[in-house]
């Protein structure tokens, strides 16, 4: 055979599904509750900020994301030093992956793990090792029991999408304890913001204190800044040495920054959010129990709801259901989760159309 031929893993990689682009009806107005998108739209400062970036579009951006990386700093407490932004933390997950596998190196994630790790993993020609859940939450003896001397990663979102939920920080920092020092240990703080448990951390604490473990965070979430793709993370200096040096050098557009800068420093905004979520979570996770439909507790921006497999029940025939009226879920056959739905917590009157919804199609023959 003669052409070009990917490396090993490539061609092994299901091709990404997207979750299905809403078809408008004349007069329909339609809610996409799909993608774990905010409701309120971005900080109106960070709109602000990007678009007075307009008037230097010829200059290239400032390489190390200063202003963003010092910002971030100020909002979490940490050293600026030790931190990289990315074009959202897909890039930095890709980085990361990129860095420290290669091939016949193994990396764990768990069953119904982010979709983007088992993607990295193999792009790097490593093996993607999956470790079962408990109740769809990640399992730490699990994740233990799957470690040989070839594991170089272990990819945790804490809290975990699609499941949305997560483990107390008793739990991170015993997973920590029982991997090998080489493996690096990959906390995906996405949904962090969302979070209100006494028993939850981000993972600073950890990151701070190893030199084998990376805290990763996106302002595709709360900050509602997610078609700018601005991601970023905190590590230990050699961690953050090693990856800096594959690093595009103008990785962050400058309006993408300065608009990230804005958002971060807007905690009105971020509080509001954070109270409309956790108010409308509470709602939803009620009435949609009272509808005889399981949803899964969860602790982020989003519920998973589980469906009968009874025909005319089924997650697809309510995916169908809810179409038609405009309101758009996300399907999970490919996050191995046939039987269930994921909604993102939407405006007031997306969450109550969607309980009506299903209240008719639960009711209907
Ligand atoms: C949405 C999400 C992210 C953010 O990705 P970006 O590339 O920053 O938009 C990261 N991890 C998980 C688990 C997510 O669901």
């Amino acid at each position: 055979m003669s052409g070009p031929v990917p490396n090993p893993g490539i061609l092994d990689i299901a091709p990404y599904t997207p979750g299905k682009s809403p078809v408008q009806k004349p007069g329909q107005k339609v809610f996409k509750l799909s993608a774990n998108e905010t409701p309120h739209g971005p900080s109106p400062r960070a709109r602000e900020a990007y678009a007075e970036a307009i008037s230097h579009l010829e200059d290239y951006p400032e390489g190390t994301s200063r202003v963003l990386r010092e910002a971030i700093g100020r909002a979490y407490g940490l050293d600026p030093n030790r931190i990289i932004c990315g074009a959202g933390s897909d890039e930095i997950l890709n980085l990361l992956a990129h860095t420290y596998l290669k091939d016949g190196d193994e990396a764990i994630s768990t069953t119904h793990g982010f979709l983007v790790y088992p993607i990295a993993t193999m792009a790097n020609g490593a093996k993607n090792i999956v470790a079962p859940e408990t109740n769809f939450t990640a399992d730490v003896d699990a994740i233990l029991a799957r470690v040989t001397p070839r594991t170089k990663l272990v990819w945790l979102a804490n809290p975990n999408n699609p499941t949305g939920t997560y483990i107390p920080f008793d739990e991170v920092k015993r997973l920590r304890a029982g991997l090998p020092a080489h493996a690096v240990l990959v906390l995906d703080a996405a949904y962090s913001d969302f979070v209100s448990r006494n028993d939850y951390e981000i993972g600073i604490e950890l990151v701070a204190t190893t030199d084998n473990t990376v805290m990763t965070h996106t302002f595709s979430k709360i900050h509602g800044l997610a078609a700018l793709r601005i991601g970023w993370m905190f590590g230990p200096s050699n961690i953050v040495d090693a990856v800096n040096r594959i690093r595009g050098p103008f990785n962050v557009s400058t309006p993408a920054m300065l608009a990230a800068v804005a958002a971060i420093e807007d905690t009105a905004h971020i509080r509001m959010s954070r109270e409309h979520n956790e108010h409308w979570r509470n709602w939803l996770t009620e009435e949609i129990g009272k509808l005889g439909l399981t949803v899964t507790p969860s602790v982020t921006n989003f519920v998973l709801i589980h469906f009968p497999t009874t025909k005319g029940k089924t997650s697809a025939d309510a995916d169908a259901f809810l179409t038609e009226r405009g309101l758009v879920l996300r399907a999970l056959n490919n996050y191995g989760l046939p039987h269930a739905l994921r909604m993102t917590i939407g405006t007031e009157e997306a969450n109550r159309l969607v309980v009506d919804g299903l209240r008719d199609f639960m009711a209907r023959p």
